[in-house]
Order: C-alpha cells, then sequence, then structure tokens
C-alpha cells in the first residue's frame, strides 16, 4: 500500500487534549447546552426509529436553521460540523486543476482540506497586525482566479474580523465561490449573512460547537444560493446526518434566547479579559471573536505556554507558527476560568 503522494508531507490537525483544570484551548462554549435542551432531546431519542435511516434531506433540521436567518430549507446545508460543509465544498468546487485562495494567518482547516481534496491553495499575505488589505485581496485573486476564496470572520486565530467592503470585492472580482466561515459570527457585530442570495456566489458557514454549546454534536451549517446547495448533494454521503444530530440541532434552535445570552455573557467576559490582559506585557489584538490572541513581549511564547500548562492551564499554542511567532490563542472561559488564567499568566511574566 502507498499513500497518495500528495498527502504523504501534511500532518493531521492536532489540538493536544490534555486533562487540565482550565481548558482554554478549542474556543468551546464554557457552558453546556441548556437543561431544558437536553431533557427535549432525550425525549425525542426515546421515540426515534432507530431501526430507519435518518431523513436524508434533514429537511425539519435546514427548516429551522433557516428561520434563524429568514431563509428558507433551499438556502441551508448542515453537515457534521463546519468542517464537514468545508470538505463538500472543495470536493464540489475545488479539485484537480482549481485552486482555492486565503490570507494567512488563517484558519488553518481552509487550506488543508482544499489540499486534501487536490485543490491548489494560493496563498495571500495579512498586514503587519492581520488586518486583510483590499490591495492583496485583489493581486491574489486577479492572478490566481481562485474557484474558490476564503475569508473568516472574525479570523482565527487573530481575532479580528474582515474588513467592510471586502466580500462586495471579492463578489465583483473572484471568478468563483466566496465562502465567509464566520463560526465565531455571533460574537461579532457585522454578518455576512444579509449578502446571501441565489444570484450571489457567496456561501456564509456557521456552527453549532461554539455559541450553541454543542460541539460534542459536530454539527454545522452553511447558508447559501440554492443552486450551491443542491450542486452539494453531489459530494455528501447519503444520510450523512444521522437522526440524533437531526434532532439535537432541531430541538436547539428553540433556545435562541438562552444561546443569545450566553454569547453576550461571553463578550463581556472578553471584554474584562481584555483589559487584564493590556496591564501585562504582551501583545494583544482586538478580537470580535469567544477568544484573544496574544504575544508575550519579554518571554518566549513556548515557554510561557509550558508554564501555564504546569498550572493546569492550557491554552492554545501557536508559537512556531509562521507569520505567529511566539503567539498564543486563549478562549473565553467562565469568570473563574478566566481569572484562573490570569492569575497563572501574572505568575509566569512575573
Ligand atoms: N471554522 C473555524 C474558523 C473554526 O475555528 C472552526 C473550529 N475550530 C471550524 C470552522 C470548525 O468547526 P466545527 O467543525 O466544529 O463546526
Amino acid at each position: 500500500m502507498r499513500l497518495r503522494d500528495d498527502l504523504t508531507l501534511l500532518e493531521g490537525y492536532h489540538s493536544p487534549q490534555v486533562d487540565v483544570a482550565v481548558r482554554l484551548n478549542t474556543n468551546e462554549s464554557p457552558y453546556p447546552p441548556p437543561d431544558a435542551w437536553r431533557a427535549a432531546l432525550l425525549d425525542e431519542l426515546k421515540t426515534l426509529p432507530f431501526h430507519r435511516y435518518p431523513d436524508r434531506d434533514a429537511t425539519e433540521l435546514r427548516t429551522a436553521i433557516g428561520a434563524l436567518h429568514g431563509m428558507g430549507p433551499e438556502h441551508v446545508l448542515a453537515a457534521n460540523g463546519s468542517n464537514e460543509v468545508i470538505q463538500a465544498l472543495c470536493l464540489a468546487f475545488g479539485g484537480p486543476g482549481r485552486s482555492a485562495a486565503l490570507f494567512r494567518p488563517t484558519y488553518l482547516m481552509h487550506s488543508h482540506i482544499a489540499r486534501i481534496t487536490g485543490t491548489e491553495v494560493v496563498e495571500g499575505e495579512r498586514g503587519a497586525d492581520f488586518e486583510l488589505e483590499l490591495g492583496e485581496v485583489e493581486r491574489v485573486v486577479r492572478k490566481a482566479q481562485p474557484a474558490l476564496t476564503f475569508l473568516c470572520s472574525p479570523n482565527n486565530p487573530t481575532g479580528r474580523l474582515e474588513p467592510e467592503g471586502v466580500v462586495d470585492e471579492l463578489l465583483e472580482l473572484a471568478p468563483g465561490l466566496v465562502v465567509v466561515d464566520e463560526a465565531y459570527g455571533q460574537f461579532a457585530p457585522r454578518s455576512a449573512v444579509e449578502k446571501v442570495s441565489d444570484d450571489r456566489p457567496l456561501v456564509v458557514v456557521r456552527t453549532f460547537s461554539k455559541t450553541w454549546s454543542m460541539a460534542a454534536a459536530r454539527l454545522g451549517y452553511m447558508v447559501g444560493p440554492a443552486e450551491v446547495v443542491r450542486a452539494l448533494e453531489a459530494v455528501l454521503l447519503p444520510y450523512h446526518l444521522d437522526a440524533m444530530k437531526q434532532a439535537a440541532g432541531r430541538l436547539a434552535v428553540r433556545f435562541q434566547a438562552e444561546m443569545q445570552g450566553r454569547v453576550a455573557t461571553i463578550v463581556e467576559e472578553r471584554g474584562v479579559l481584555a483589559r487584564a490582559l493590556a496591564e501585562l506585557p504582551l501583545d494583544t489584538w482586538p478580537s470580535g471573536a469567544n477568544f484573544v490572541l496574544i504575544r508575550p513581549r519579554e518571554k518566549d511564547g513556548q515557554k510561557v505556554w509550558e508554564e501555564l500548562l504546569e498550572r493546569s492551564v492550557l491554552v492554545r499554542n501557536f508559537s512556531s507558527w509562521p507569520r505567529l511567532e511566539g503567539c498564543l490563542r486563549v478562549t473565553v472561559g467562565t469568570t473563574a476560568e478566566n481569572q484562573a488564567f490570569l492569575s497563572a499568566l501574572r505568575e509566569v511574566l512575573a
């Protein structure tokens, strides 16, 4: 046996799963879902016809998700996490002989999934403070003529929103599909969802893993033109969404008010965290997400990460990544978790 030649140099995507007291490394919600959601799901599982395949089109789930955005189910594609949405987009619109453009540093899985699907990756650069410059977007897209262009707003791991106007510019410039990954969209003041329409090659990707406190359920979705949703059927496996997940998602949207309350709390906590971080010898960047990127000024990032771990605090280590030398990313947790992180950090930096 022999692995595909183009995969031999690719590493899998691993964020260490370590048993620690304070886990702030994967941008999950620090709060479990509402008890009433869990009760409703358990009730539904009691009567679920497990001997039958699930609804292949997941129509009820897609209708419920569409209603969140004032759209019909024909504009919604649901999948096993937003990563699977991205994979389906690359399979259907990318592939051999086609390219995907993206702007570093950004969410690693965009390039990783593109490569797995045989899509060439064309990389532009973000500016010194990780801002996306329209001139760079134009340069990259004009040259590469990509089948897919990825934006990420707020961008992971920098937390910055993509600039206003960039989606419109791309819709003018880009020959292919514009994909805006809004995995953290609910924490940010603006979204590209309103721009979605049948006559624009734009899709917006979202997830239940963060705001909806459902990372364990692996549910994500995309809103976009009905034609794109239909096209993706060609690459998804039959019955790819199991009945338990469909029920979990369908019931979750009933708890939208609770979820919005959690988002507001996390945004408030993010402010508290950012103000405390500003007092320390670190560079930080304004975040529109549920995490903050930091770079210790006087101490090596790797060392800081290790010493936080010794104090049972796990953050995400980006210190050896190109463009992110010395950087760490911390997820906004509960008040107690954030305080535990801050006091460990103060000790480590002292
Ligand atoms: N997009 C971005 C920007 C992310 O940060 C993540 C999670 N790390 C995802 C997509 C994937 O989320 P999921 O597959 O859990 O929906």
